[in-house]
Parts: C-alpha cells; sequence; structure tokens
C-alpha cells in the first residue's frame, strides 16, 4: 500500500504566468521518510497544500492511504498531521493553553491530553516554558510547538512544510532527531519538504528533488548518489539544473 499517491497533478494560480506544478507524480510508501527537496518557489508548499485539501490541483490524481483524496477528505484529515510552513499558533495564549486548544480540537481532553502535552514538551525541551507566551518565543520553539500542536492526534502520516527552515542549530537538531526516532518507533510515515539536501540526505529513506513545478529525478539518497557519481545531492542538483539551491 501507498500512503500518498499523486499522478501527474497541474496547477496554476490565478493570475500566475507560469504553472507552479507542471505534471508532477509520486508514489510514498509506507513507514519512509520521504524528503520533497528543492530551491525556493520549486512548487513545494504548493503539492503539501494540495496534500492538504487546502487547494485543488487543476487536474491529475491525488490518493491517500488508496483513498481518493477529495472524496474522502474529512476521513483522510483525522488520520493525517499537518505542520504548515506559517505558525499556525495563537501568539497572546501561552505554550500549554496553544496545545491545549489543538488537542481539543483532535477530542482529547483531560489528563491524557495533559500527560501528552507534557510528555512532548519535555521531548523538545520545552519543559519549563509551557507556561509562557508563544509572542515570547523563538522561532526555533514556535517551529517545536508547531510540530507538537500537528502531531498530538497521534496521525499515521505527517507532513511537515519546510521544518527546518530559519530555526536555530539546536532547534533544528532536535526536531530531525525527533523526526528519526517518532518514525522507528511508531512505524508512521513522514513527507517533508527542504532545501536543505545534506540534511535530507541524513534522514530520508527516499527523496524527489523538484524545480520550477517538475519532479526531476526520485529514489533513495544513496542509490541517487552512486547512479549519478556525485558525492552529495546538492552536487546531484547542481548537475542536473546547472544551479545551485541556493540561488
Ligand atoms: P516552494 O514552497 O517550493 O518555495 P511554492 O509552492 O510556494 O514553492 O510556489 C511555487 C510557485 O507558485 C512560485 O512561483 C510561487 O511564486 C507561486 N505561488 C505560490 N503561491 C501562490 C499564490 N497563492 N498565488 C500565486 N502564485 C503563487
Ligand atoms: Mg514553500
Amino acid at each position: 500500500m501507498s500512503v500518498i499517491e499523486i499522478q501527474d497533478i497541474y496547477k496554476t494560480y490565478t493570475n500566475a504566468t507560469s504553472p507552479a506544478l507542471n505534471g508532477v507524480s509520486l508514489e510514498i510508501k509506507q513507514e519512509t521518510i520521504f524528503g520533497l527537496l528543492g530551491p525556493n518557489g520549486a512548487g513545494k508548499s504548493t503539492t503539501i497544500a494540495i496534500l492538504s485539501g487546502l487547494i485543488k490541483a487543476d487536474k491529475g490524481i491525488v490518493k491517500i492511504f488508496d483513498k481518493e483524496l477529495n472524496k474522502n477528505l474529512e476521513d483522510i484529515k483525522k488520520q493525517i498531521g499537518i505542520v504548515p510552513q506559517e505558525y499556525a499558533l495563537f501568539p497572546t495564549l501561552t505554550c500549554y493553553e496553544n496545545l491545549h486548544y489543538f488537542g481539543n480540537l483532535y477530542g482529547l481532553k483531560g489528563k491524557a491530553l495533559k500527560d501528552k502535552i507534557n510528555n512532548y514538551l519535555e521531548l523538545f525541551g520545552l519543559e519549563k516554558n509551557a507556561n509562557k507566551l508563544i509572542s515570547s518565543f523563538s522561532g526555533g520553539m514556535k517551529r517545536r510547538v508547531n510540530i507538537i500542536a500537528g502531531i498530538l492526534h497521534d496521525p499515521k502520516l505527517i507532513i511537515l512544510d519546510e521544518p527546518t527552515v530559519g530555526v536555530d542549530v539546536q532547534s533544528r537538531k532536535m526536531i530531525i532527531d525527533f523526526l528519526k526516532e517518532y518514525q522507528k518507533e511508531n512505524k508512521i510515515s513522514i513527507l517533508y519538504t527542504s532545501h536543505h539536501l545534506e540534511e535530507a540526505q541524513e534522514i530520508c529513506d527516499e527523496i524527489a528533488i523538484i524545480d520550477y513545478g517538475k519532479i526531476i529525478v526520485k529514489g533513495s539518497p544513496t542509490e541517487l548518489i552512486k547512479n549519478h557519481q556525485v558525492d552529495s545531492l546538492e552536487n546531484l542538483f547542481i548537475n542536473l539544473t546547472g544551479h545551485s539551491v541556493r540561488e
């Protein structure tokens, strides 16, 4: 069974001159960490927005857990955890209050919710900041809270948009270590986007590189590096596109 199956999707935003997605196909297998990688503007967030049901593709098929997304949206949404690029937190509530709010949205309550929040806060090194306002948090701390908010309901699939962008080194390490551990322990699947190819090489079982709305290469990082006779995904990207990811 594949967890996500995207077949030949296209998306052109209203008033845009070129498509954000120009025929993208992807398959994400069970119990893997999949990295969708590419430079700014490549189409990563658009793909995530389509998978989250926020926007619709103009054309193509999107299946999650072998079911067509748009026909089973409510049911599928309950089983996935979405961690968007933008913070979805309330600045005037404390960290704990925010997480409690999201837990309630998922139907969690009482001691079970409280214990769960406290466990995650500890795991992410935030227990001492539980009762501080989110507005006083650094970018990296907010990102950690955002991830907790997205997984309180024990999703079978977690989708994260650039979880490690714009965060301090310590937060970044925590996030990466957490994703690796969490995936292994719970045997779930993770799709995450990044423009940091070195990091993806370290944690992903499979990757796809997207540029100008098209997938230019996909496979396991080790296989890709071997087959293309390069020493890193970064150099593979440069070889294939003639430019660097950071340009
Ligand atoms: P990434 O997440 O890889 O940086 P996006 O999916 O955000 O890329 O963007 C892909 C392309 O679509 C870019 O050219 C971007 O400018 C454009 N785009 C993104 N969102 C919108 C929007 N709401 N309206 C018009 N164009 C958009
Ligand atoms: Mg983006």
